[in-house]
């Protein structure tokens, strides 16, 4: 028996729900490259890209996903040789500086681990004996979708400059883009990356990039610069080079309609919804605690971040949870990464979400702790609701 039929829900992070009118605005036929309207969508989506970022430099539009993008920052900024510190804080930051390894940079970590945020003040000190300035960026992750935790960017620029000294800020805002704040110019974010298919709530396909105007002056002595990555090259003026050849044309129209639909909900509501509806899952989770056998990842409850919670399970398989509420129920929740392999579960409450869609995916999850005998408190559904009750008034 199972009560799967119907509209399957995907609470993983990543790729997250296209809406139907972003699907609705992808079926239709090509258009021509070299001239009409997709010369002014592109300027168009540029420019919102960048806004999305909260710059007023340069926004780049990659046919690439965020491990695309993450070459595309590397590529442009550093050379052979050059040293870089990575903040660990869960797995992406770390992964990131994997392919900068590959690529010939030497890496730091900036020891962290999987259950907390990057603490400014270590940034801080780190930098200050780095007394010849040999570090050249920094790259962290805003949310690290592994661990479930947020990273106060605006603190670690702050620690930044109170080191005094000059690496580049960059930051990885895949899972967070378009579902909180990102104030890159304002932060003192020199370079910031991103991806179509997670808050921005469009197909897998696209990466973003955004660089002020200081990493601007430091690409032009990069040393790993590539023709198909190259900021330099997509600034021509033809259109066909903003691309390096033919535009994803049909993910641009879904892009376009994706911000159309985040800006006329507006920016401030869509960050709050997020708020609300990540508060409800952690209000959940924090009722099947009681029962011992669930637990935060994040231990501190300010660093846990509102597109994804990250769950612990322990001494039950987390992969038997998952396929009762897929097969079962029509829930795909996410799988534990990292140190949390066959360890726990992740619940995104990401993009296109609403009441409905959280309230059903964490009923689902309460449905399969008690078909599978998994120790809990009941209610965790139950205070989700009184929490969405008590916030979201009349
Ligand atoms: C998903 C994700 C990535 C990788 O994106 P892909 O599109 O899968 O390459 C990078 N960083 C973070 C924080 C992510 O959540």
């Amino acid at each position: 028996m199972s009560v799967r039929a119907g509209r399957e829900f995907l609470a993983i992070p990543g790729p997250t729900t296209v809406p139907d009118e972003v699907l609705r605005a992808m079926h239709r036929p090509a258009v021509d490259i070299y001239s009409g309207p997709l010369l002014a969508l592109t300027d168009g989506l540029l420019r919102d890209v960048a806004r999305v970022f909260g710059t007023k430099g340069r926004a780049y539009i990659y046919i690439a996903n965020g491990h695309g993008a993450w070459e595309a920052t590397l590529t442009n900024v550093l050379s052979k040789g050059d040293k870089i510190l990575v903040l660990e804080s869960g797995r992406f930051a770390i992964g990131w500086g994997d392919n900068a390894r590959r690529m010939g940079v030497e890496v730091e970590v900036l020891k962290g681990d999987m259950r907390r945020a990057v603490r400014p003040a270590e940034v801080e000190a780190r930098l200050k004996a780095d007394k010849g300035g040999t570090i050249k960026a920094v790259l962290v992750a805003q949310i690290d979708t592994a661990s479930g935790v947020v990273n106060d960017i605006a603190a670690i620029g702050q620690a930044m400059r109170a080191a005094g000294h000059d690496a580049l800020l960059m930051v990885d805002a895949v899972a967070s883009l378009g579902c909180m704040p990102f104030e890159m110019d304002k932060w003192g974010v020199d370079v910031a990356m991103s991806g179509s298919q997670k808050g921005l709530m469009a197909p897998p396909g696209l990466g973003f990039v955004a660089a002020n105007d200081r990493a601007r002056e430091v690409h032009k002595k990069a040393g790993l610069r590539t023709p198909y990555w190259d900021w330099t090259d997509r600034e021509g003026d033809l259109h066909y080079q903003k691309y390096a050849g033919t535009p994803p044309e049909h993910l641009l129209f879904g892009l376009r309609q994706a911000l159309d639909m985040l800006f006329e909900e507006g920016l401030e509501n869509v960050y709050q919804r997020h708020r609300l509806l990540a508060e409800a899952t952690r209000r959940a989770v924090g009722i099947w605690a009681e029962g011992q056998a669930i637990g935060f990842n994040i231990i501190e409850p300010s660093e846990r971040c509102d597109t994804v919670t990250t769950v612990q399970l322990n001494g039950y398989d987390p992969e038997t949870l998952r396929a009762y509420c897929n097969q079962k129920c029509g829930v795909i929740i996410g799988h534990g990464i990292g140190d949390l392999s066959g360890k726990g579960f992740r619940v995104a409450h990401m993009g296109h979400v609403n009441a409905p869609m959280m309230l059903g995916t964490l009923s689902v999850i309460e449905i399969g702790l008690g078909a599978l005998g998994i120790p809990h408190a009941k209610g965790g559904a139950q205070a989700a609701i009184d929490w969405l009750a008590d916030q979201v008034k009349p």
